[in-house]
């Protein structure tokens, strides 16, 4: 990324411990997980789940097979208004007596207004503050992502600020692994793409000032099934409600004795463990609710998980939501404008954001800006 790696700022940044929904969130508010409350996309929310009218059917073990999930998902999508990422997924892998209990943690996306009720994001700031904003490549259709960006040019006159956005790269990580000839060859379209339009901004007498995030950055991992695994090891899965993603599993257990034995039987798997209350706080994931479970294990590198609530992982090469602490799981941050010495993290990208747009940054946020106030002006 010859244009990236060129600029005045080329720094690594510290990501969160979850997905890139968890890392959204940090990102856009500038408050920690245990402030903004999302950490997983799937939640136990009974009172609000769009499968709550399956309840009188719950008990029915014989109806829990696969066309049956995507049945009634295709019925509950139908009367639930929906306007995010991934709006209700099919929930694959889970016990269908559990799904009633289900909820998404996000009903909209991140730049849509009041994102979430926890607290205000950049987005929020910049429709108060009067900046017109421009949205490239966050469509739900093609094209997207980086087709979006191949078709857009700057207008003559650009918005304020102008939200570049891609999953390309992500996307094709995980199945083809980040070191892959594809991966590669869709880092360098990346750049070229910033640069070209970056210049023609420029030409056109504009002075545009860059600014490249991501959420997080990607491991290598192994597939392993967890259902075959657990099964092989005595360990009933099915007995507890339980929702499996990539590298977690997070379970509801209300039996403290029985909550106790798991995480013992858990911890004694060898392929990850149960986080602790200490880790909860340090990681800044403390919901002080169950909402995403009252028992999370958390499945360690190189393991991925390939059966899931999301799907069966076909194609799981690369996978993230590992410690923060492992040197791949950081992010990056890369800007046209000199930035603070000092470690970076995900929630310094909204202040930082709102320094360059010459906004008030809300006090008592977790994150800082990396630029000085002398950077707003221009
Ligand atoms: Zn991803």
């Amino acid at each position: 990324m010859p244009f990236l790696s060129s600029q005045p700022t080329v720094r690594r940044m510290h990501t969160e411990l979850g997905y890139s929904v968890t890392c959204h969130a940090s990102m856009y508010t500038g408050v920690r997980p245990d402030r903004h409350g999302l950490w997983f996309i799937w939640q136990r929310r009974p009172q609000t789940s769009p499968f709550r009218w399956m309840r009188p059917f719950r008990f029915l073990d014989r109806i829990d097979n696969l066309p049956m999930h995507v049945l009634a998902t295709k019925i509950s999508r139908r009367f639930t208004r929906t306007s995010s990422w991934f709006g209700i997924p099919y929930p694959v892998h889970v016990r269908w007596r559990d799904i009633p209990d289900l909820d998404v943690a996000e009903r909209k996306l991140w730049p849509e207004p009041h994102y979430l009720e926890t607290a205000p994001t950049i987005f929020d700031l910049m429709q108060a503050g009067g900046i017109r904003v421009e949205i490239v490549g966050m469509n739900r259709k093609p094209p997207r992502g980086l087709s979006a960006w191949r078709t857009w040019q700057p207008s003559a006159n650009p918005a304020r600020f102008t939200f570049l956005f891609a999953g390309d790269v992500d996307h094709e990580s995980h199945a083809l692994g980040q070191d892959s000839p594809q991966v590669t060859s869709l880092v360098k379209q990346v750049d070229e793409l910033i640069e070209d339009r970056y210049v023609r901004m420029a030409a056109s007498g504009a002075r545009p000032r860059l600014v490249v995030w991501s959420d997080h950055g990607h491991h290598d991992v192994r597939p392993l099934n967890p259902l075959a695994f657990f099964k092989d090891r005595g360990f009933e899965l099915r007995r507890y409600p339980h929702v499996i993603d990539t590298n977690f599993i997070r379970f509801w257990i209300d039996d403290v004795e029985e909550r106790a034995r798991c995480v013992n039987a858990l911890d004694e798997l060898g392929i990850g463990h149960v986080l602790t209350a200490d880790e909860l706080t340090q990681y800044r994931v403390d919901m002080r609710d169950d909402r995403y479970g009252n028992v999370i294990f958390y499945v360690d590198l190189p393991w991925a998980l390939s059966h899931t609530i999301w799907g069966f992982g076909r194609r799981l090469a690369s996978a993230h939501g590992y410690l923060p602490s492992y040197p791949k799981s950081d992010a990056v941050f890369v800007s046209s404008e000199p930035a603070r010495e000092g470690p970076l993290d995900l929630v310094d990208v909204a202040p930082s954001l709102a320094t360059l747009l010459d906004l008030p940054v809300p006090a008592d946020l977790d994150g800082s800006s990396v630029f000085t106030s002398e950077a707003a002006t221009g």
